[in-house]
């Protein structure tokens, strides 16, 4: 299996790439904002997660970490996955390592995405204009997800890092170099 953890701040260009690399490397790909945002809004998951993320904060652990298990356990016979905006503490990491083994497979690869922090915030002000997201849209909540991810989010690098697991990849230029460097990421392995 290839298990590909796709990392990177918000406006990095996770989901834009994820949907490259599912396409080149035949992968289901899984990205937990997405599936937030896909919940009945009148449940009570909807509109606690909801509560979160329109303020930029993140999903509490045990949440997410449930969604995103049950994410995975809906595809069986699969080469992959592309985890997209997850892990996003160390607490997720470790779920995800425990859930992995569990099912005899790990995580390949994480592709980290770096990009300057004016680029980002100029990124996702012009994708609110067609994401119709209200995190997108508030340069106040934008720091706010930017703020969470340093503190929260950056030190999962260490995680895969630590596992010799983590590469780089500079996340500024066309989406197709971007693309190729990921892939060149990839098949490097
Ligand atoms: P995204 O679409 O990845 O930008 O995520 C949108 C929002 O969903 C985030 O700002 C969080 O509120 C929530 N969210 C998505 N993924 C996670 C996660 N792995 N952990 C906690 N919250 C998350």
């Amino acid at each position: 299996m290839l298990n590909l953890v796709l990392f990177g701040p918000p406006g990095a260009g996770k989901g834009t790439q994820s949907e490259l690399l599912k396409k080149q490397y035949d992968l289901v790909h899984i990205s937990t904002g997405d599936v937030f945002r896909a919940l009945d809004e009148n449940s009570d998951l909807a509109q606690l997660a909801k509560s979160y993320a329109d303020k930029g904060n993140l999903v509490p652990d045990e949440i997410t970490i449930q969604i995103l298990e049950s994410e995975v356990q809906k595809h069986t016979d699969i080469n992959g996955v592309i985890y997209d905006g997850f892990p996003r503490t160390t607490d997720q990491a470790v779920a995800l390592d425990k859930f992995l083994d569990k099912k005899d497979t790990a995580v390949t690869l994480m592709l980290s995405l770096i990009v300057p922090e004016d680029e980002l915030k100029e990124r996702l002000l012009e994708r609110a204009k067609v994401s119709g997201r209200a995190d997108d849209a508030n340069p106040e909540i934008i720091k706010t997800r930017i703020a969470n991810y340093n503190k929260s989010t950056a030190p999962v690098a260490e995680f895969y890092k630590n596992q010799n697991k983590l590469v780089e990849i500079n996340g500024v230029g066309t989406i197709e170099e971007i693309f190729d460097r990921l892939i060149q990421a990839i098949n490097a392995r």
